[in-house]
């Protein structure tokens, strides 16, 4: 199994950051996504990650970037976790919203939605639920680019809010980056045991 990992926006996407500024979406989940990389890596798992541009690199070139490593081991060998944080409002004012969730696209396979409730139930070890309602399934399911024209099963993971005052202080922590990367691990790593790999 070849875990890919996309680390969403670039330094070009300016608006997607806290109200404070003090935290920066793109700069965050490259972190994180590194952080990953690593423990995946310390675990004996092959771990790549497409995005190690500090720039946007645009939708249709990452989409390419996982299915061509998708051609080269395999689809059912590849997995792919898209790493963002959601926001409520962006209106650059802070908002209340909570919270973890793991989204996949509305034709996805039983593996991608599996994989999505696994993330889930790290999650909620780690108690990131947050405040707002969570579908029955444990998954969210919408219309993004990264998992929906990529051939692997594909999950893409709003880590809590940047427009929330508390999680971005949370987010800002080494607690926080430790906690949300173990998460994604633990839920990689059940996944491939999941799929017999
Ligand atoms: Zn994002």
């Amino acid at each position: 199994m070849i875990v890919i990992i996309d680390n969403g926006h670039g330094v070009n996407t300016a608006g997607k950051c806290s109200p404070d500024k003090r935290l920066y979406e793109w700069k965050w989940a490259r972190e994180v996504a590194q952080l990953i990389e690593d423990k995946l890596k310390a675990h004996g798992i092959k771990a790549v990650r497409i995005v190690t541009e500090d720039t946007d690199i645009s939708l249709k070139e990452r989409c390419q970037r996982v299915n061509a490593l998708c051609a080269q081991h395999g689809t059912s060998n590849c997995v792919l976790v898209s790493v963002h944080i959601n926001a409520a409002g962006a209106d650059g004012q802070w908002h209340n919203a909570t919270g973890w969730s793991g989204w996949v696209d509305p034709n996805a396979s039983s593996n991608s939605k599996r994989f999505a409730q696994l993330l889930y139930a790290e999650a909620e070890k780690a108690k990131l639920q947050g405040n707002r309602s969570v579908p029955p399934y444990k998954y969210w399911v919408g219309n993004f680019a990264i998992v929906r024209d990529t051939k692997c099963p594909a999950v893409l993971t709003e880590n809590l809010f940047q427009d929330n005052k508390a999680e971005v202080d949370y987010l800002l922590s080494a607690e926080g980056k430790a906690t949300i990367a173990k998460l994604h691990v633990e839920g990689i790593l059940n996944y491939i045991k999941s799929t017999g790999k």
